[in-house]
């Protein structure tokens, strides 16, 4: 038993007792010492421990290891980032350089096959976009990789996803030990779950890490199109808690992606792309996305389908009309008018990336010129009934659920003016769409102490809020209190 001492919840200062992994009781604070095991919080505010609904956890992990590209205003200042880069390293035979978080949405030159050649020659080198759905390789990549002769080097969504996914492959012992710093790095933000969208056997990979002792943070670990056979024929249903995991691991939901992004220009849209005569991709059409919808729901796996595009957006939820099932879309990034109320009237939650609002405003005015005002609409959205769920889709966003929460709640960052103030949502509701749980008796012990009231304070307070304790299933995994 552990008893958080003098925490401030709401108005008041209390002692919060944990047993068993749950809150075995909420006192006013007594001012005296307590039996057993004690951290006093000094006035601290306590607050349900964070989620972050979307990441990408191997991703994010290789991600801090790459050389980052998130500063390049230009094609050429990616490269030369590149070549910056290669005087600092020393690479195996064979190994490939790789560059993180481009976005090339608004940049005055083309990433050509040119351009990358001559600024990493004769060594492999990938250059991977901020918003994963785009790749820019070099000649040796490309051979390496099995594109030889692509003319542009420039690859886009299945074809990326290829690649990234053999970057992706370092041995398991090594990836789980780069998945658990990241892991300690979202619990010092507060963070107590993640679900996992990886393209990968997230239920395997998980299972691993969790029988190797892992348990920094609670996984839903959510499965994709190839595995979906596999779960089903394993019995295995949304919320089924995996054993081996102390109860952290649990069977998350059926990952689709339907169309592609904003930044790549493949957001499946009502409307063309600016001077173009393309509106996006629609990766997967009706009629596949209904069957595999059908299959997931049958078996008890509940669906998130990744709809960026406003047509995308239509589609899925028609499609979630039509096999009458609950879930939820991932992004909603840019919704028609009249499907904002669809979303509570299908039982369908809003999983959306208030920061990706601040990286790609400009990108929006630009690409959804004239439509911005439904695009990462939260307020609509809330307003129109639909259950939010806030995350980063790390490492497309930073895993900091304070990052989410101030994009949510001041649209602002780096002291720009907000942009579409009007979709702004209340701290209360972000906090309430990035949480499980609340601070009251018999609630998982899922917990995270703030320096300051977060109720209060402002856009650019929130996004660095200091953590001083998290606790998940009352177990502390991050603290920055002495003793
Ligand atoms: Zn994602």
């Amino acid at each position: 038993m552990t008893t958080l001492t003098r925490c401030r919840v709401g108005a008041e200062l209390v002692d919060v007792e944990l047993a068993d992994g749950r809150i075995a009781s909420i006192a006013r604070a007594a001012g005296r010492p307590v039996a057993g095991e004690s951290i006093d919080l000094d006035g601290r505010w306590l607050l349900p421990g964070l989620w972050d609904h979307h990441v990408h956890a191997n991703q994010q992990a290789l991600a801090v290891r790459r050389v980052d590209l998130s500063a390049a205003s230009s094609a050429a200042e990616a490269a030369h980032a590149m070549t910056e880069h290669l005087a600092h390293v020393r690479l195996k035979e064979g190994q490939p350089i790789i560059g993180h978080g481009f976005r090339d949405g608004l940049w005055p030159d083309a990433p050509t096959l040119e351009l990358l050649d001559s600024a990493v020659p004769g060594i492999p080198a990938v250059l991977i976009s901020g918003d994963l759905h785009c790749c820019w390789l070099n000649t040796p990549a490309l051979a390496m990789y099995g594109h030889a002769g692509h003319p542009t080097g420039v690859l886009r969504e299945d074809e990326c996803f290829e690649v990234t996914g053999k970057l992706g492959q370092v041995p398991d012992a090594t990836l789980d030990e780069w998945v658990a710093e990241s892991a300690s790095a979202a619990a010092a933000r507060g963070v107590v779950g993640i679900v996992d969208y990886e393209m990968t056997d997230n239920l395997a990979s998980w299972t691993r890490r969790f029988a190797g002792g892992f348990n920094a943070l609670r996984v839903q670990a959510g499965i994709y199109t190839e595995h979906l056979d596999a779960a089903v024929a394993a019995g295995r249903h949304t919320g089924e808690i995996i054993g081996g995991s102390h109860g952290l691991l649990t069977v998350g939901q059926f990952k689709i992606l339907t169309d592609g992004s904003l930044n790549t220009r493949t957001a499946f849209c009502v409307d063309n792309y600016p001077e173009t005569d393309a509106r996006g991709l629609l990766t997967v059409p009706t009629d596949e996305l209904v069957p595999l919808l059908r299959t997931a729901w049958a078996a008890g796996i509940h669906p998130a389908v990744h709809a960026i595009g406003d047509d995308a957006n239509r589609l899925a939820l028609d499609a979630f009309e039509i096999v009458g099932c609950h879930g939820r879309i991932e992004h909603a990034q840019l919704v028609r008018d009249e499907d904002f109320p669809r979303f509570a009237a299908l039982g369908v939650a809003a999983s959306v990336q208030p920061e990706h609002a601040m990286d790609d405003r400009d990108i929006a005015e630009r690409y959804w010129a004239g439509r911005t005002d439904r695009a990462f609409a939260l307020r609509t959205l809330l307003d129109a009934g639909a259950a939010l769920l806030l995350g980063s889709d790390a490492p497309v966003s930073p895993l900091d659920p304070w990052v989410t929460m101030s994009a949510a709640v001041s649209r602002s960052r780096d002291g720009r003016e907000p942009w579409h103030p009007e979709q702004a949502i209340s701290v209360d509701e972000a906090l309430a769409a990035s949480t499980h749980s609340t601070v009251a008796l018999g609630q998982p012990a899922d917990l995270v102490a703030v320096e300051s009231d977060p109720t209060t304070a402002s856009g650019d307070d929130l996004r660095t809020m200091p953590v001083a304790l998290t606790i998940v299933a009352g177990r502390q995994s991050y603290s920055s209190l002495g003793g």
